[in-house]
């Protein structure tokens, strides 16, 4: 029998070495080579079927909620091989072209597995990636759409065209970073009349794009290393968020890694710029709004598909013949500017940025965890609203914003309210007037801050304004 301290050392002893695995792992890329993550482990299930019990069925279950294929309503996430599930493999297979065995086959355990994008498949049950729609712009009864668009198919207005974009202050990102963004946002204003434009001011930006890691406040915290990678929300939210943990590689060829976990930043931003725009997902392969994205590998050029979706929201560009016109060409200009070997600069007028392009000369890639980024490392609910904050008067207001994704459950905080005022009583009364749970949490740096359940935004801002606790022009609303 052993002692109590015996198993303590032994204890200490194995997350010793635990730690120094992880120390060591995360230091050295060239030793670097991350196989596992939290999706790895559905391997185990290969084989699995209607009536099986199999530990880990369960997790998968999660997942498939996740993602849109079991609904909310299902609660019960038993490692048994349900019905439930097989009708959410079925599903899951038909959006990927896989055989519809509703089984744990091998192609359908492959796909599971691969690194994706957090954003829904199926949302609120509504829509779906293969619908097996004909094509009616392509004039080919053999072609078929898999474009969708969300729910109600929310698009920026037509008075808004001239979109802007910010990064998130806190991340501090260098130029190099941010080009990855620019080369993004270039791909669809050149099939679509829309331009993107920098913007220094956070709090102005149509579009909003920021690091994370872990839980960052919205609901859908990031998994650590592969997993998923980046989420964005539907027009006309604006945010675009990517998972801090990843080895994101901003230039170079990303095939060439030897580090297994490598993720290529431009393919992601490509295809969540897709999402901000109001595109869903597709479950054609080689288009950019296909959910998955393995390891090192790159997609960067818009499918037909991606064209006919996003122009459908918002109508072609003139000067767009049909292919795009961002390949390396004859009369390119050298960057001497960035000093990476092979990369070229193509001036592109319609959308007014300078767009770097890779040739085709291979060169050793170059990681983001390299460029001195800084993402935060643990969960800070007030990052967003600090950058916010920066801006010349903006402490004067009352920052009324709520967290949602995808419908699912949301947040409404309060921020900024006089110091005077009895936060816990204006909470009372809250929750006294919208009968919903509500909290006040204490943050070091801005004081008090009342949380309420739900999208409470109207009400909360009416509320303020009739009690004559703020007056109506000092309330910023986020998220309309
Ligand atoms: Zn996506
Ligand atoms: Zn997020």
């Amino acid at each position: 029998m052993k002692t109590k301290t015996q198993t303590s050392t032994i204890t200490l002893l194995l997350l010793f070495i635990l730690c120094s695995i992880t120390i060591n792992g995360h230091d050295d890329h060239d030793h670097d080579n991350i196989t596992s993550n939290g999706w790895q482990s559905f391997k185990n299930l290969s084989g699995c079927h209607s009536g099986d019990q199999v530990n880990g069925l369960s997790k998968l279950k999660r997942y498939l909620n996740r993602f849109g294929y079991i609904p909310d309503s299902v609660s019960n996430y038993t490692d048994e091989f349900d019905d439930s599930l097989e009708s959410a493999l079925k599903k899951y297979q038909l959006n990927f072209n896989i055989n519809e065995t509703g089984t744990l086959d091998d192609s359908t355990l492959d796909q599971i597995q691969r690194p994706r994008c957090g954003v829904a498949d199926i949302i609120n049950g509504s829509t779906t990636m293969n619908s097996g729609r004909k094509s009616k712009s392509r004039g080919n009864i053999n072609s078929v759409e898999h474009y969708t668009f969300f729910p109600g198919t929310p698009r920026w207005s037509t008075g808004n065209s001239d979109l802007t974009y910010a990064f998130l202050p806190a991340n501090n990102l260098s130029s190099t970073v941010k080009l990855v963004f620019a080369r993004a946002f270039a791909r669809w204003s050149e099939v679509t009349t829309l331009t993107f434009t920098e913007t220094d001011v956070y709090s102005d930006a149509d579009l909003t794009i920021g690091f994370f890691v872990g839980d960052h406040g919205d609901g859908e915290p990031f998994d650590g290393v592969l997993g998923t990678l980046a989420h964005a929300f539907s027009p006309p939210d604006g945010r675009f968020h990517l998972d801090g943990d990843e080895q994101w590689v901003v230039d170079g060829d990303v095939t060439t890694t030897s580090l297994t976990s490598a993720v290529d930043l431009e393919s992601v931003a490509v295809h969540e710029i897709g999402h901000l725009l109001g595109l869903g997902h597709s479950s054609v392969e080689d288009a950019i709004m296909f959910p998955t994205i393995s390891s090192r590998s790159r997609k960067v050029q818009l499918a037909s598909d991606d064209v006919d979706g996003i122009q459908l929201l918002y109508g072609s560009n003139p000067s767009y013949n049909g292919s795009s016109t961002y390949t390396p060409s004859s009369n390119h200009e050298r960057d001497t500017s960035d000093g990476a070997v092979g990369v070229t600069i193509v001036r592109d007028k319609a959308s007014k940025v300078s767009v770097l392009f890779r040739s085709k000369t291979s060169y050793k890639p170059r990681f983001m965890s390299d460029l001195n980024a800084q993402i935060p490392t643990a969960f800070d609910p007030f990052a967003e609203a600090n950058a916010e904050d920066s801006g010349a008067g903006s402490k004067e207001y009352v920052h009324v914003r709520t967290q949602q994704r995808n419908g699912r459950k949301s947040l409404t905080t309060v921020q900024g309210l006089k110091k005077e005022f009895s936060y816990n009583k204006i909470l009372k009364d809250l929750k006294k007037e919208f009968c919903c749970n509500g909290t006040v949490v204490q943050d070091p740096e801005l004081g008090q801050v009342i949380q309420l359940q739900g999208d409470q935004r109207k009400n909360v801002s009416t509320f303020l304004v009739q009690a004559g606790i703020v007056k109506k022009e000092n309330i910023k609303i986020h998220g309309f």
